[in-house]
């Protein structure tokens, strides 16, 4: 039985360990936290459940090829109840509210009767939604993997549609544009976090009017709990608190790891921490790639997505509002940076989540590698300037949320708060990055999972491929387990 060593509990992790094993591999995995989960994570504060990742999980709908993957990690079970909230969100601007409802033909009716001057853009705007919704599943009759790359169904839709090519290059700033209505534009703008292009966007919204992007109940750490049960159920052996510290390598080829000071050797090495991270200290740069060394020189064209996150709890039900509903902030700057709107989730959807007569509300918005930069010097800098930067964001947030849902100040509790250099901290991802390069300017990068000149080596995590979270991730682990298994047969 050949021995694989991967790197990394994440999701992408988790899967591969799943997926090696189910192909008779012996599969060791190395985490460095007492916990695995890597970004997708949660935890209890004052016995109130924090669930620090999942706002969307794509691949919930039975019958997707994601759902698939998901059901052969258990990530999702037969038992596990999908919760269908009626629409991806609220976001309003001088009290008119725009909403993105599952019902497409009900949004598409309510945001022309909001701005009749804007129909045709409308139209067009929900046409679009519909064609994307349509690319995960393009590709039906190929194999398992070719069924959920959306890169030639892209290609055959901007044949069809011009418009669509100038759209994979537009962010939804630029795109928002087109409309004439401010709310709409606001809208759109603020709608999904990250800073990819707006066929992202539509194919997020697409696939949620499908039923393919909702939410596990229980959210992600029962998620976890049951992929990580689903890997020891299946002889795989798990090392928690072990932090690799280099991969080892001899005649250029990988021969194992070394962790707490001990050579662990293996037959096959694979990587699904963060590949900068992975090339440049676990190999000590000495091999080279290209891809996302290219990436990284020219980031400020593909930006990566982090976020800011802050938790309350509320002593009110917030239930009659949308999730996310946009919160109106006016101008919080931060080192020069306005941020004018924040995602705000109350978690009353989910019984998991509730504390007796308490609402959990989360609160996010996005950062990018600059961001981070600024986090990381002021926290060199000085640590106390560091928390009372955050202490002052915290605070002006939930200033706001007080005085837009009259809420009495003494009625929150501040729970916990983490910004790009915490997430940076806790897995090692570049920049904190919770997605990865964007595809801003129209191209989707696709990473080997190889690196050339390095026998027995391999790569997968969200970085894989242009937009990462989850479905990244579950994708490249499955499809590098593929790989290795057919490069390793044994
Ligand atoms: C606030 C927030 C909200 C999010 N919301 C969503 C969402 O709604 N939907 C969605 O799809 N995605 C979301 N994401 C993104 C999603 O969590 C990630 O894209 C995904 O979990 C990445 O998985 P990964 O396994 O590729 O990487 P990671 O989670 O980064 O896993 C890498 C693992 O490697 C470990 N590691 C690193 N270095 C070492 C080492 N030297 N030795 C041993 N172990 C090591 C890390 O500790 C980590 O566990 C969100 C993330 C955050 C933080």
């Amino acid at each position: 039985m050949k021995k694989v060593i991967v790197i990394g509990g994440g999701i992408s992790g988790l899967t591969a360990s799943i997926c090696l094993s189910l192909k008779g591999f012996e599969v060791h995995l190395y985490e460095k936290n007492a916990f695995v989960g890597g970004l997708a994570n949660g935890f209890y504060i004052n016995g109130q459940y924090v669930d620090t990742c999942l706002h969307w999980l794509m691949g919930t709908l039975k019958g997707t090829k994601i759902n698939d993957i998901h059901r052969l990690t258990h990530a999702i079970t037969d038992e596990v109840e999908i919760i269908k909230l009626p629409s991806l969100g609220t976001f309003s601007l001088n009290g008119i509210d725009v909403t993105f409802y599952r019902d497409l033909e009900k949004a598409e009716k309510e945001w022309i009767k909001i701005s009749p001057e804007d129909e045709e853009q409308i139209k067009q705007f929900f046409e679009y939604t519909k064609d994307l919704s349509t690319l995960v599943l393009a590709t039906e009759n190929d194999g398992l993997i070719k069924n959920i790359e959306v890169k030639p169904a892209l290609k055959r839709l901007t044949k069809q549609r011009k418009d669509l090519a100038i759209i994979f290059k537009e962010s939804r700033e630029v795109y928002a544009r087109r409309f004439k209505n401010e709310a709409i534009r606001n809208a759109i703008i603020n709608f999904q976090n990250g800073y990819n292009s707006m066929a992202f966007a539509f194919i997020e919204y697409g696939l949620f009017s499908k039923g393919d992007t909702d939410l596990p109940k229980g959210g992600v750490i029962p998620l976890i709990n049951r992929m990580k049960e689903r890997f020891i159920s299946l002889g795989g052996v798990l090392h928690l608190s072990t932090e690799v510290n280099r991969i080892v390598t001899e005649k250029k080829k990988a021969i194992g790891i070394l962790a707490n000071n001990e050579l662990i050797k293996a037959d096959i090495v694979l990587s699904c921490c963060d590949p900068l991270f992975t090339i440049e200290n676990l190999l000590e740069n000495k091999y080279k790639y290209p891809l996302y060394q290219k990436l990284k020189n020219n980031i400020d064209k593909n930006p990566i997505s982090s976020c800011y996150s802050l938790f309350v709890s509320v002593k009110k039900g917030l239930s009659y509002l949308d999730v996310p509903t946009g919160l109106n902030i006016g101008e919080l700057n931060i080192n020069g940076k306005i941020i004018n709107t924040v995602f705000m989730r109350p978690y009353h959807y989910d019984d998991s989540f509730k504390k007796e007569g308490e609402t959990l509300i989360s609160f996010l918005f996005n950062q990018d590698q600059n961001d981070f930069d600024y986090w990381k010097n002021l926290h060199d800098l000085s640590s106390e300037e560091y928390k009372r930067e955050k202490e002052y964001i915290n605070e002006f947030i939930i200033t706001k949320m007080c005085e837009t849902y009259n809420i009495n100040y003494d009625d929150v509790t501040y729970l916990t708060s983490f910004g790009p250099l915490e997430l940076n901290k806790l897995t090692n991802s570049s920049y904190g990055a919770i997605q990865s390069f964007s595809f801003l300017n129209g191209i989707m990068r696709i990473a080997k999972g190889k690196i050339e000149g390095l026998k027995n080596f391999y790569m997968a995590s969200q970085w894989s491929r242009s937009i990462g979270g989850t479905p990244t991730a579950t994708i490249y682990a499955k499809k590098i387990s593929d790989l290795i298994a057919k490069e390793n047969k044994k």
